[in-house]
């Protein structure tokens, strides 16, 4: 079998030899590279101290493209289609967030706008923004920024939760009104999906290496 040496692991920077603390006994180690779809454990309480997964650049900016092609999709065309006693009503994303600004209820349709909408759009845009290049050892500029702040941003990604939320309430309005989930509703699963698959796609040791070596360049 032929092996991959050059993609076995990913560039470690300069100035070694490099060391990995375990988030949960703070056991030191050292941070030897390691082969591609392996990770590396603590020895002590055997928690992951950091993986290499495989082909991880590509992976994430297929999905984070991915992912910013639905969310087109998910902002123009209709989440649920309605219709209650003769009156039929369509809903897309941006237009429950802004009912619920007009309608009272402000906090809450920030809330839907900030973490259904601009928390998942800074995540996806910014790791294409930061991976892309680095497929080909070059740094984006001010990828160092950018991925700081993309860390920031990553808790406050919600869109599984709004999605339950949703799901929940469309079955109790179920019982009222007849509903059909719209393509916004389909492209909103699909965007979930795609945006967990970026994120677990790479590890965050892993692309710090990769962002140091190629900002040694
Ligand atoms: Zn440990």
């Amino acid at each position: 079998m032929r092996t991959r040496l050059s993609i076995l692991t990913w560039p470690e920077p300069k100035g070694g030899p490099h060391r990995a603390i375990c988030h949960y006994c703070d056991t030191v180690h050292v941070a030897d590279p390691i082969a591609e779809g392996s990770r590396a454990n603590c020895v002590l309480c055997g928690a992951t101290l950091f993986q290499n997964r495989p082909a991880s650049l590509v992976r994430v900016t297929s999905f984070s493209l991915t992912a910013l092609l639905l969310m087109i999709v998910v902002h123009t065309a209709p989440f649920v289609d309605m219709d209650a006693a003769g009156l039929r009503t369509e809903l897309t994303l941006p237009g429950a967030a802004r009912a619920l600004i007009d309608e009272g209820t402000p906090l809450v349709g920030l809330g839907v706008a900030l973490f259904t909408i601009i928390t998942p759009l800074i995540l996806a845009g910014g790791l294409v923004y930061v991976c892309a290049p680095l497929i080909f050892g070059r740094l984006a500029p001010g990828a160092m920024f950018v991925t700081r702040w993309m860390s920031r941003s990553e808790p406050w990604n919600m869109i599984e939760v709004f999605l339950l939320g949703v799901l929940v309430s469309l079955l109790k309005l179920g019982k009222v009104a007849d509903l059909h989930f719209g393509i916004g509703f389909w492209a909103f699963a699909g965007l979930m999906v795609c945006m967990a698959a970026a994120v677990a796609a790479i590890d965050k040791r892993e692309l710090w290496d990769r962002l140091e070596v190629a900002k040694g360049q």
